[in-house]
């Protein structure tokens, strides 16, 4: 981390404010690779490319903001995760992350299986083909209709996540004459983000069932007893943009401790274990995510380790990567409308997007990094604030970044890294209409999911 309130190199007034930024890079137009998709470049032009099309013609053909998604990014990148975990393991993509039916074909494509948390997610997962035994359901609080409509549809797992839960799908699968495999979420006492995780962390949240206290070892004694469930194995997700492996190894090193348990008291040896997802990226060159084979390659040692203590079989392990793989594939473009200076302060940046096509800076003080993406330029580096068109001060898409001093508006900015937890989570706030995703491979462009106009937005309004 080179993180510094006095960043070496020019900048554009005496006094630089507080902040968390790092120092400008060398160059202001190189593309750091860790942090943009696989086939963004710039060419000759000096215009940002993806997938061989210049941005420069994706605004011109599709507008601003818009989230251009890199489509060999993304299948490279859910390729890697499935060959990682090789055939003992399975990978389920988190399907809140950025979900679309375009998305669903390529997983499937590529082999991977699908976590769904809501029946909208369902609905998108089933309609685009996906085989409902590749699907997981998750969730706190399922409805009853949600639970009928994914035991009807046969999903692969359901994650049980509470004790009423735990007799609302034995009911249901019991009605329709079916047993339902699921998985028990149990929350272990493990709280990770980042590069720092809690091992004592107090099991005071809304997910799962907690293992300290004996109620974990209830609910496998109870689901155990209901004919309509089939009890394949347990859960544990620990938090999100996870760089340090060792909370995996107390989630793990717990939920073996369990996976005992039931053996000793009920003979029985469940045969999965979950680790869920949080698996972190790069938002900006500071951050550095291991590879999908080395975070493998972990588990699976933690694992067996576990169970060879415990004298377990090794249970089939899976793990749900959300942000590991689809963050990285896309930007937002944005175009620059105004360029306010604040003399001694920083240079307010705004855009035509903001917190309804990007909230995780408002709300998790999220650090992103941002780019000139339409042009390059010699000029000295800027410290800005890049803000939203939204009436909110907390509007801000990128907290702290340089870019160069002759900025103007027309200019068109990216940021990178905005593929999971953006679309997703996008609002209509101030009626804005929610950017399009344009999937870009091999020198094409495609809309997977079109930008809302106003019709849409009036035709919900019934008046
Ligand atoms: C959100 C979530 C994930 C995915 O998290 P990422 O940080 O996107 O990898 C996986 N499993 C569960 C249960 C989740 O809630």
């Amino acid at each position: 981390m080179s993180r510094s309130a006095h960043p070496a190199g020019p900048r554009h007034a005496d006094v630089l404010p507080e902040g968390h930024y790092t120092a400008p890079a060398d160059d202001l137009n190189a593309l750091d690779p860790k942090v943009w998709a696989h086939t963004v470049g710039r060419d000759a032009d000096g215009v940002v490319t993806v997938g061989g099309i210049a941005v420069t013609q994706l605004a011109e053909e599709y507008g601003t903001p818009a989230y251009i998604l890199d489509e060999a990014d993304f299948r490279d990148r859910a390729r890697a995760w499935r060959t990682a975990f090789g055939t003992d393991a399975d990978v389920f993509y988190a399907g809140k992350a950025f979900l679309s039916r375009a998305v669903v074909r390529w997983l499937d494509e590529e082999g991977l299986n699908l976590d769904v948390c809501s029946g909208g997610e369902l609905a998108t997962a089933l309609s685009a083909g996906m085989p409902a035994e590749r699907i997981a359901f998750h969730g706190n609080n399922k409805s009853p209709g949600e639970i009928e409509r994914a035991v009807r549809a046969g999903v692969g797992r359901i994650v049980l996540d509470s004790f009423q839960e735990i007799v609302r799908v034995a009911h249901a699968a019991e009605s329709l004459g079916k047993r339902q495999r699921v998985q028990i979420r149990v929350t272990v006492g493990v709280e990770a983000h980042t590069h720092e995780f809690i091992a004592t962390a107090h099991e005071d949240q809304k997910f799962g069932i907690p293992l300290a206290d004996g109620q974990a070892a209830e609910a496998v004694r109870r689901a155990l007893q209901l004919d309509g469930l089939d009890v394949i194995g347990i859960h544990s997700h620990i938090g999100s943009q996870i760089f340090d492996m060792s909370g995996f190894e107390v989630a793990a090193h717990r939920v073996v401790g369990l996976l005992k348990d039931v053996r000793d008291e009920h003979g029985v040896e469940l045969a999965e274990i979950d680790l869920g997802g949080g698996l972190g990226i790069a938002y900006t060159s500071d951050d550095d995510p291991r590879e999908p084979h080395e975070i493998a390659k972990a588990l699976s040692e933690i694992v067996t380790r576990e169970c060879e203590g415990a004298r377990l079989r090794t249970p089939r392990i899976s793990v749900e990567p959300g942000r590991a793989i689809v963050g990285p594939t896309a930007f937002t473009l944005y175009e620059v409308g105004t360029v306010k200076p604040l003399e001694g302060l920083r240079t307010y940046v705004s855009v035509d997007g903001g917190m309804s096509d990007n909230i995780r800076t408002a709300l998790y003080d999220a650090e992103y990094s941002v780019a000139l993406a339409s042009r390059t330029s010699d000029a000295e580096p800027m410290l800005v604030r890049v803000v939203g068109k939204h009436c909110e001060s907390g509007d801000i898409v990128v907290k702290d970044a340089f870019l160069p001093g002759d900025l103007a508006p027309g200019d068109l900015i990216a940021v990178p890294a905005t593929g999971a937890y953006c679309r997703s989570m996008a609002s209509n706030y101030n009626h804005a209409m929610r950017p399009p995703v344009v999937a870009v491979r091999d020198g094409a462009a495609r809309v997977i999911v079109r930008r809302e106009t106003e019709e849409d937005l009036l035709r919900l309004d019934v008046g």
